[in-house]
């Protein structure tokens, strides 16, 4: 498939590091010129951003996190004057408040440019039909991903939040051959489809680019199967630009980040330390061509891995993991800690289960406890299937202890609907423990 930005997508690592470098350093004098947020932190430091003259010395700035960027007025992050903002858009605040972030002109040709190089890794040109399925208006998604779509010339169906029913009518009457939207989104659209009698094979639609919440392997093949298109993911968000950051190629195997625009790191969210090279931690992303709303070293708290590994489609950024779960969500017992998405990893391969599950934490005898509450699918078994029952809950146990390294107790509930409005899928923590401690 072609290359959108064959010159900078291939850089050779050496141009490529001269080339951030330079755009770090014009980054940090802007910085630290035009937003009092950035010349505080490093004069309270008393760090010389001249003194910044390698990609290392990058380590030596602060981290940026949310709340630095949530105190004040969005305004005060602007690194130009105000008549220079041509728009602006607000983080999905899926922690806490949202936050405001603004573009200048440049900004939105350069979001533009990289969704448009996104687009084209998953074979999307001038001859496609784009539905975004992402909503339009503050959210960046929707804006993000249509700019880009008319870069590479293709027809955009702005589809934007119509209800799922519909979303597939307007996709079979303008032919859409691409979608972009959530994953969790195109199984609903799977489901609707189902329900209306139609069949993949009716419609044209030949790939998706998805993204804005994790997924897995497994809703991939899913996806892919259910629709009957290749599935690629992407990676993105506000405060750093929006959709757009990295995004598969034909390989399928990892996100390329868009490295001419974005240093990324990854650390370990403990010791805020650099992870080991190819291993998982924080991701970190400081922006070097941003105008408006600069970010250096800003805390994502996702959760992935980066690999310098050469990849086979010829372009030479590096790729990044699928986001495995967010440093918010991480679980911490008895001294041991493990996210709810290694739990759901396990349940979604067992088989004969429920997808939906509960995490319920406890302390008894002064010991922390975890307990997974499992749905049972039909009706409660008979009593000649309630040794099969018993052998299935021993083998998950056995699953979650040597996955999570804590003891776990598993327990069958009656199902319960685990899907909030916007049908993403949550995973619901009940935590006692806290209420153990007001008793005493
Ligand atoms: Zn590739």
């Amino acid at each position: 498939m072609p290359i959108y930005d064959r010159k900078m997508e291939t850089l050779s690592r050496g141009a490529l590091e001269q080339l951030q470098l330079e755009r770090l350093q014009i980054t940090l004098n802007r910085v630290v010129r035009n937003v009092a947020f950035y010349r505080q932190q490093f004069d309270s430091r008393r760090i010389d951003t001249l003194s910044i003259k390698s990609l290392d010395d990058l380590r030596r700035l602060p981290f940026t996190t949310k709340d630095d960027v949530r105190m004040g007025s969005p305004y005060d992050m602007f690194a130009v004057p105000l008549r220079d903002i041509v728009r602006v858009q607000c983080s999905a605040g899926t922690t806490g408040d949202p936050v405001g972030v603004g573009y200048t002109a440049n900004d939105i040709r350069h979001w533009s440019g990289v969704i448009a190089r996104i687009l084209a890794a998953a074979g999307v040109s001038d001859q496609d039909f784009i539905q975004i399925s992402f909503p339009y208006g503050l959210m960046t998604g929707g804006m993000g991903f249509h700019y880009g779509a008319e870069r590479i010339g293709a027809s955009v169906i702005p589809a934007s939040g119509e209800e799922v029913h519909r979303q597939i009518t307007i996709m079979k009457y303008f032919k859409a051959t691409v979608l972009v939207g959530r994953p969790g989104y195109a199984l609903a659209m799977a489901r609707a489809m189902a329900e209306m009698n139609l069949r993949p094979e009716q419609l044209n639609l030949r790939c998706g680019i998805f993204g804005s919440e994790p997924w897995s392997e497994n809703q991939r093949a899913q996806i892919q199967e259910q629709l009957r298109i290749r599935a690629y993911d992407s990676y993105g968000l506000s405060e750093i630009m929006g959709p757009g950051l990295a995004g598969e190629c034909e390989e399928q195997n990892g996100m390329h980040i868009q490295e001419d625009h974005f240093i990324a790191e990854v650390i370990n969210p403990d010791t805020l330390e650099p992870a080991p090279a190819g291993e998982e931690g924080e991701l970190v992303f400081t922006t070097i061509t941003k105008e408006a709303f600069p970010m250096i070293r800003y805390r994502t708290g996702d959760i992935a891995r980066i690999t310098d590994e050469p990849c086979a489609c010829g372009r030479t950024f590096r790729r990044m993991s699928r986001v495995k779960d967010r440093t918010d969500n991480l679980i911490f017992v008895n001294g041991h800690k493990f996210f709810p998405s290694e739990v759901d990893e396990i349940i979604q391969k067992a088989a004969g289960l429920s997808p939906n599950f509960k995490i319920v934490l406890d302390r008894k005898e002064g010991a922390e406890t975890v307990e997974i509450h499992l749905e049972v699918t039909s009706d409660f078994p008979q009593l000649d299937e309630i040794k099969a029952l018993e052998r299935m809950r021993e083998s998950v146990a056995r699953a979650l202890v040597a996955a999570l390294g804590v003891e776990v107790a598993v327990k069958f509930v009656q199902p319960a609907s685990r899907l909030t409005a916007g049908g993403k899928k949550v995973i619901p923590i009940e935590d006692r423990r806290k209420q153990d401690g007001q008793r005493k």
